[in-house]
Formats: structure tokens, C-alpha cells, sequence
């Protein structure tokens, strides 16, 4: 579905990408973990064209992303902080989405719903709390329905009943065969959700599997120690 080729990537002379591949499967939450400034975001952007990588290719559905912004259309993303014009109001600013994009909303209200944000549809973004402004940019993510979804850190900041309920919507959108890709600090929410897991310490990966298989490997039974090993053994104990 999304094939990544050896790709590189320095920012002047930090080599931030090191020669990543990879094939995140449709149907699947994929998640990108590692530690922080360990390339996920810079990943997720080559993805979203957003970073253009110095060498290697993209491929979704078997066409090179280079050059083409297209596909885009076909992506939700959710980025972890994200912004909107202060002066719209809620309801206008997914209207101005829905017209740049040039697609209608799904007939899918209930994520409005879900996400509780019926009451914040007539409040200016300059009046939203931080997380109703997550909650609109989780609902953005999901409203045009994309074939591609991609969450960055999606529920940091959403209120208990919006981070399950948006949790569910997640899986429900897996079942339908949609490819996700997240990445989370959490990793109880990963166990909970992804399938898969790659694990990028320093730009490279130093695993790229499934979850149960990264657990059962460490010989740990949960994942958040598994990966605390992992870390630990692959920067000689260096992080912290
Ligand atoms: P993560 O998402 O894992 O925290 P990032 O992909 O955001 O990591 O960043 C990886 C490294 O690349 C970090 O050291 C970061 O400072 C650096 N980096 C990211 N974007 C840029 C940029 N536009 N210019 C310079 N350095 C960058």
C-alpha cells in the first residue's frame, strides 16, 4: 500500500533518515515509535510530501509520490499540534477544509458527535480550549474519508470520553480497510491499537514487525517494557 524505499535525509548535516524502508500494509494500524527526534514526524511528512527525501522513493498504490500531489486527496492527517484561522469559527474552518480539498463531507455526522464538538460548532477558534482545537483536527482527519489516515500523538489532549471514543472510531475505520499510521508516547494505546510497530532509534529502524511478536521476542509481556529494553540495549544506555 505505502511502499517507502531507502530513503535518506539531512537537515545540513544531520542525517536525520538512514536508508528507511518500508511497507505499511492497507487494512492496518501501523505505528512509528521512538525515542524524541528520532525521525517519526520526518517520515510521516516524506509521506505527506511535506519533506522532500534526498534520496529513494515513495510509492502509494504502486505510483511514486514524488512530483505528484494528487494523492494527497486520499490522505487524513492529524498532526500534533495543529492550527487554524483564529477568526473561523469551527463550523467554517471544516467548510474552508471541505472546499480546498474540493470533497464533501462523509455522511458520517457521528464523529462530530463522538468527539462532542455539537456545542464548539459556532465558537472562533480563538475561543476553543487546546482540546476541543484536537478534537477538530481529529475530526478533519477523518471527515473527508480517506483511504489513508495518519495521527500524530491523536489523543494527547483529548478528554477521556473523546480519546475512547476516538480510539474506537480508529479500530472502526481498520475494519473497513483503511491503512492508518500513528505514532504515540502511550504505549498502552499502541498495544491497544496497532498491529504493527516500527521502531526507529537515530534514523534507523531497529524494528519493523508485528506488536505481539516485538513483545514476545523481549520475552517481556508488556510492550512499554519491551520497548524501555530495546532502547536501553540499542543506544549502549545512553538515553535518557
Ligand atoms: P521525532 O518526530 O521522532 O521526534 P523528527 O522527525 O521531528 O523526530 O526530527 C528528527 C531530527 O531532525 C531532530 O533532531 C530534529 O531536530 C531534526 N529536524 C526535523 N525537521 C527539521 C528541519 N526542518 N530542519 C532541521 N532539522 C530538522
Amino acid at each position: 500500500m505505502i511502499l517507502v524505499k531507502n530513503i535518506e535525509k539531512k537537515f545540513g548535516k544531520h542525517h536525520v533518515l538512514k536508508n528507511i524502508s518500508l511497507d505499511i500494509q492497507q487494512g492496518k494500524i501501523t505505528a512509528i515509535v521512538g525515542p524524541n527526534g528520532s525521525g517519526k514526524t520526518t517520515i510521516i511528512k516524506s509521506i505527506l510530501g511535506l519533506v522532500k527525501p534526498d534520496s529513494g522513493d515513495i510509492l502509494i498504490n504502486g505510483r511514486t509520490i514524488l512530483g505528484d500531489h494528487l494523492y494527497r486527496k486520499n490522505i487524513g492527517y492529524m498532526p500534533q499540534t495543529a492550527s487554524f484561522p483564529e477568526n473561523l469559527t469551527v463550523k467554517e474552518v471544516i467548510k474552508m477544509i471541505a472546499d480546498l480539498r474540493n470533497q464533501s463531507l462523509d455522511i458520517n455526522p457521528n464523529l462530530i458527535e463522538i468527539l462532542n464538538l455539537i456545542p464548539e460548532m459556532d465558537k472562533q477558534i480563538k475561543n476553543l480550549s487546546g482540546g476541543n482545537k484536537q478534537k477538530l483536527s481529529a475530526c478533519i482527519a477523518l471527515i473527508f474519508n480517506p483511504s489513508i489516515i495518519i495521527l500524530d500523538e491523536p489523543t494527547a489532549g483529548l478528554d477521556p470520553v473523546a480519546s475512547s471514543n476516538f480510539k474506537q472510531r480508529i479500530l472502526e475505520e481498520r475494519m473497513i480497510g483503511k491503512t492508518i499510521i500513528l505514532t504515540s508516547h502511550i504505549m498502552n494505546e499502541i498495544e491497544e491499537l496497532a498491529d504493527n510497530i516500527l521502531f526507529l532509534i537515530d534514523g534507523k529502524i531497529v524494528f519493523d514487525g508485528e506488536v505481539k511478536d516485538l513483545i514476545q521476542s523481549s520475552g517481556e509481556s508488556k510492550l512499554e517494557k519491551a520497548i524501555a529494553n530495546m532502547i536501553t540495549e540499542n543506544t549502549n544506555g545512553t538515553y535518557n
